[in-house]
């Protein structure tokens, strides 16, 4: 029998990745042989942290695992699932709100992706159900302590760029 590799993509802006992302990571990576993260490029919003430094500081942190990769990505997260060969896009599931806006995209991915593509959600750890990108950029704003949101260059990086005005884009 032969024994297809399965690659999954898990999408986002992860502006900045958090301790609630990094989990997603670890546990997809152990449902799929490749896990590929994939930072969002998206002309119309302004990141806090530029899309290099994203991409970096999610690879810094999976360092080690063999099974994910980090790129980024412009457009449909459908079609890079179909150019990377990968059956599956990951994403993470906070709260009802959460699935109320990740359902019309899981049924349009599966749409535009030919219907080769299939969402898979992963329920967060409850202790870090409440951590979000927007609430990790608020507290780092106003000074606050970001080690339980997220790693150490994440939050040293944050701080950087909001010194520094934001981010080069
Ligand atoms: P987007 O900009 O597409 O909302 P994010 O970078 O905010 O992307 O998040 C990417 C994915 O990670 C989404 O599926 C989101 O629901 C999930 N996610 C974000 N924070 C958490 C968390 N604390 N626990 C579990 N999943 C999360």
């Amino acid at each position: 029998m032969k024994i297809e590799q399965r690659a999954a993509v898990y999408p986002g802006s992860f502006d900045p990745v958090t301790r609630g992302h990094l989990d997603i990571i670890m546990r997809g990576s152990r449902l799929f042989d490749k896990l590929v993260v994939a930072v969002l490029e998206n002309p119309e919003k302004t990141p806090v942290l530029a899309e290099r430094e994203r991409v970096d500081l999610i690879a810094r942190a999976v360092e080690g695992n063999p099974r994910v990769e980090v790129r980024s990505f412009r457009g449909l997260v459908a079609r890079l699932a179909a150019e990377l060969g990968a059956g599956w896009i990951l994403r993470g599931l906070r709260s009802e709100a959460d699935l109320a806006a990740e359902m019309p995209m899981a049924i349009s991915n599966r749409l535009a992706g030919g219907r080769t593509v299939e969402t898979v959600f992963l329920p967060t750890r409850p202790e870090l159900s409440f951590i979000s990108s927007r609430l990790v950029r608020d507290i780092a704003r106003h000074g606050g302590d970001l080690a339980p949101f997220v790693t150490p260059p994440v939050a040293k990086s944050l701080r950087k760029a909001l010194r520094g005005g934001g981010a080069p884009s």
